[in-house]
């Protein structure tokens, strides 16, 4: 599967609490040409979340019809709930021109490597400064029972191991420093991709003159 070269896939995934989600909005806000794949899912709908804009909050019965007729690119199954990348925000995303921001888990991620070029995808592994703040994170945000923290950072723990799949890992102490740290990233890709342009065409010249 090959997709038009200027769209890059960029892939953040992290433990839960490790500031992903505030991560990918300042990263959405501050560049212009990244859209937000936003994925559905089977969990409930969070106090502060809407419906279209975090998620497509649907069934349990929805999700796996819609996986049946191969809407997904990619699903997983995180907490006991279904999550799914649908494809029509790549199609979107390349009409534009634009990257497409995937805020998916390690599964989803080594999904998406097996079926797209290697060099369309841009993927990142944010790591807490410490298990200890990824506690005081996950309680902080106030959102979750301390069953569910107590699962959370369980996983969190198995999620980690994961981090050296991915071409970056950074450490998110200072989230506006972490978003320009993978601005810069994906500019430079950009960048490369430009030269090689630029060289092939002069290379064309001067073999052809
Ligand atoms: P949360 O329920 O906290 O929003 O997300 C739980 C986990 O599911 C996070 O690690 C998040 O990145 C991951 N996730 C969200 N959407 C998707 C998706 O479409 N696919 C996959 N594979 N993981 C997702």
């Amino acid at each position: 599967m090959s997709i038009e070269k200027k769209t890059k896939l960029v892939i953040i995934s992290s433990p839960s609490g490790a500031g992903k989600t505030t991560l990918c909005k300042l990263l959405i806000k501050k560049m212009k040409n990244i859209n937000l794949s936003i994925s559905y899912t089977s969990r409930s709908k969070r106090l502060n979340e809407i419906n279209g804009k975090d998620y497509f909050f649907i069934t349990k019965k929805k999700f796996q019809s819609l996986k049946k007729q191969n809407f997904f690119i990619e699903t997983a199954t995180n907490f006991n709930n279904l999550y799914g990348s649908p494809f029509k925000n790549i199609i979107s995303s390349k009409k534009r021109n634009q990257h497409i921001l995937f805020d998916i888990d390690w599964k989803g991620a080594r999904k998406i490597r097996r079926n797209y070029n290697k060099e369309d995808i841009i993927d990142f592994f944010i790591l807490p400064p410490s298990k200890s703040e990824l506690q005081r994170r996950l309680i902080k945000r106030g959102r979750d029972n301390q069953k569910e923290i107590k699962l959370r950072l369980s996983y969190a723990i198995e999620e980690m191991k994961h981090y050296n799949e991915y071409k970056y890992v950074l450490i998110n102490e200072k989230v506006h420093k972490t978003v320009n740290q993978i601005e810069k990233i994906i500019d430079y890709h950009q960048l490369i991709l430009n030269q090689k342009k630029i060289l092939k065409s002069r290379l064309k010249k001067i073999i052809n003159n």
